[in-house]
């Protein structure tokens, strides 16, 4: 799903084409004239998290890179692991369990990643819902192939429409949780990649790695400068090949994008994206991509899900809830709104699609 390199040429044309570098739902640029370290170093690995990945920094950091990459990439690979939804791991075993009623003790680590995910949800009126995972697997989205195929009946999807499944179901003592709904099954798709990306900057901060970008699949942070210009990132243009705009980070910032265009299932020769509006468990039609830029990844990658289920009408009301303000949304019409705060940072990359955003 990653386009390798290079945006077209027409999306990009106001952007050098030799400094981009695409991967995922968002873009990442850097500038042509880094500084006197040159261009940034690029690691890759194939598969995280169900998407490429991606750490760049600076060539100046080499010795401590060369330590911290495969550290880093391993500590990544543990939090796929544990957190995947339909492969075996900790959050698996903690579904079979909620869905048999049973009480189950876990990790530390996972239930900070719960307890944050539960105040989000409830943060996005419930945009953000981390406990429909059930009807995702039931539309087909707990795959890494996105195969073609007939919808599921709505007879199918009624029991989890009235079970209406949330986090806020879940009931502590300690480490150890258990639910009455059977059908509340944990989905952290929309969340884990921002909250991993997050974990990333800091543990290359430890590392002493100060200016760097990691990117899961378009769910990308930077810290630090690339060089005299900063880290640019770019923002994919939803209908074709290429950029929508890009923009330079300030210190440590978050750009991440959802969208609906990347991963989805042809059904009944119908799109459906693998994002689902909680209160119908239907896949989220009316927005194509949502891009937010904060300072935490995490809070990005849950707000970008959420605004895209809340759509053109409602997404003002589910921003403030969630405290982000740097918002850019683009509709099925390829017509899109922009925050004031963010479209002054905003570089277009194509005059029509200037013309085709508003500010509000
Ligand atoms: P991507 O993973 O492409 O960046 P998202 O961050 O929007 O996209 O996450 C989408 C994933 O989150 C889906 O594949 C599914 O696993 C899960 N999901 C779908 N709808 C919701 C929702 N309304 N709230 C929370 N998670 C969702
Ligand atoms: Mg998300």
């Amino acid at each position: 799903m990653a386009t390798p390199l290079l945006p077209g040429a027409s999306a990009a044309s106001a952007l050098s084409r030799r400094e981009a570098l695409v991967a995922g739902a968002g873009v990442l640029l850097w500038p042509a004239l880094v500084d006197a370290q040159g261009p940034p170093v690029v690691h890759q690995r194939p598969f995280l998290f169900g998407s490429p990945a991606e750490v760049l920094h600076r060539a100046d950091a080499g010795e401590l890179a060369t330590r911290a990459v495969p550290r880093l990439f391993s500590g990544l690979q543990q939090m796929n692991d544990r957190w995947n939804a339909w492969k075996p791991g900790e959050l698996r075993t903690l579904n079979l369990a909620l869905r048999a009623g049973r009480t189950l003790q876990i990790t530390p680590s996972l239930t900070a990643l719960i307890q944050a995910a539960t105040r989000l949800e409830r943060a996005s009126s419930g945009m953000f819902n981390p406990g429909i995972g059930g009807a995702v697997g039931r539309w087909g989205f707990h795959d890494d192939v996105m195969q073609a195929g007939s919808r599921p009946r709505d007879a199918d999807l009624a029991p989890w429409r009235a079970a209406a499944p949330s986090l806020s179901q879940l009931e502590w003592r300690g480490n150890e949780l258990r639910s009455r709904n059977p059908y509340l099954q944990l989905d952290f798709g929309a969340y884990a990649k921002g909250v991993a990306v997050d974990w990333a900057l800091d543990f290359l901060r430890t590392q002493g790695v100060a200016d760097a970008v990691v990117n899961l699949g378009g769910n990308l942070a930077a810290m630090g400068r690339a060089g005299a210009r900063g880290w640019r990132i770019g923002i994919r243009d939803p209908g074709a090949a290429g950029l929508l705009a890009s923009l330079t980070t300030h210190g440590r910032e978050a750009v991440v994008t959802s969208g609906s265009y990347e991963r989805y299932r042809v059904l009944d020769g119908e799109r459906c994206t693998h994002i689902l509006d909680p209160s119908t468990v239907a896949p989220a039609g009316q927005l194509v991509s949502v891009t937010v830029v904060h300072r935490s990844a995490g809070l990005a990658d849950a707000a970008a899900t959420a605004l895209l289920v809340a759509g053109p009408r409602r997404w003002r009301q589910v921003a403030e809830g969630m405290g982000v303000s740097e918002v850019l949304l683009i509709g099925r019409d390829l017509r899109g709104e922009v925050t004031a705060s963010l479209a002054p940072r905003l570089r277009f990359a194509d005059p029509a699609w200037q013309a085709r955003v508003g500010v509000v």
